[in-house]
């Protein structure tokens, strides 16, 4: 389990122990995190038949059933895009059943903050009248894009960002990586994304972009090539020159510096709103703002 839900799983664990579980839990993250890994953690610790310090024992029947994602009392919605309300509703229905084999039942609704307001409105009865034994777990990156009704029955749990220090020893332990504080700043100090961007798409990084912006100062690079190179990524290199902007401003030596850089950083604000425009010419978009920013 990753070190940063270790705590949240702990206090979980402890209630359903005890109990007193709520029936509807809403973990909140950022992109990033690994809550759908820790979701489906929780649900086979849920379920199994003789957890052991609070975590699965993977051998009881539940258990094997969970490996081979197969167990009938476990329920599953997840869409990138929107949630429907026949979602929702075929789930609803299995949900109405006795647990087969477990004594709970679990239905793990990821991005729930897709789910279209019928299938948001045809979920709170359930949240209002829970059947026993039935735990709802539902997982969002953004919870002010949930219906308040919703929210008000579900419980809250926000996990927030680790610490540099922790990502620097997660990252060492498990990847054998270090990066500068930066990186980490660069993808919203998300260990997955950070991980992600280092091991699987080092050509299009933080680093990457940081080397191109070098190579340009030193005139190895031109613009229109770096646009080339950039422009499907328009939206997130503009961001990514936001916070160095941001940094500079911060350590600038004097005012008039400050100035300079508040300017450049509002200029790079206007053109990230541009880019999302539909028929807009990113690379165009990308190439003047280099120009500006490095002039
Ligand atoms: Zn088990």
């Amino acid at each position: 389990m990753y070190p940063w839900f270790i705590a949240l799983h702990h206090k979980l664990m402890r209630s359903a122990a005890a109990q007193s579980l709520h029936h509807a839990l809403l973990i909140n993250a950022k992109p990033g995190m690994g809550k759908h890994e820790f979701v489906h953690t929780l649900a086979n610790d849920l379920l199994c038949h003789a957890p052991f310090n609070l975590t699965a024992c993977g051998q009881c029947q539940s258990c094997l059933l969970n490996n081979a994602h197969t167990h009938p009392d476990r329920y599953v919605i997840a869409s990138d895009k929107q949630i429907s309300v026949n979602e929702i509703r075929e789930a609803l229905v299995k949900l109405q059943d006795h647990a087969q084999l477990s004594q709970r039942k679990v239905l793990i609704i990821e991005h729930a903050d897709t789910m279209t307001e019928a299938a948001a409105n045809a979920l709170l009865k359930t949240l209002e009248e829970p059947t026993d034994n039935t735990y709802l777990l539902l997982t969002v990156s953004d919870i002010q894009r949930l219906l308040p009704t919703i929210l008000s029955r579900c419980e809250k749990n926000s996990v927030t960002a680790p610490s540099a220090a922790e990502i620097t020893s997660w990252l060492h332990e498990t990847h054998q990586q270090t990066v500068a504080e930066d990186m980490m700043r660069a993808y919203q100090y998300a260990p997955l994304s950070i991980a992600t961007a280092l091991l699987e798409t080092p050509e299009t990084n933080y680093l990457s972009f940081k080397q191109d912006l070098g190579a340009i100062k030193k005139g190895q690079m031109h613009s229109v090539s770096f646009a080339q190179k950039w422009h499907q990524q328009a939206y997130q290199c503009l961001g990514w020159l936001q916070l160095m902007l941001q940094s500079k401003c911060l350590n600038a030596p004097d005012d008039a510096s400050r100035l300079h850089y508040l300017d450049v950083s509002e200029f790079v604000r206007t053109e990230m709103q541009r880019v999302h425009h539909q028929g807009i010419n990113k690379r165009l978009v990308l190439s003047h703002v280099i120009d500006k920013v490095m002039s």
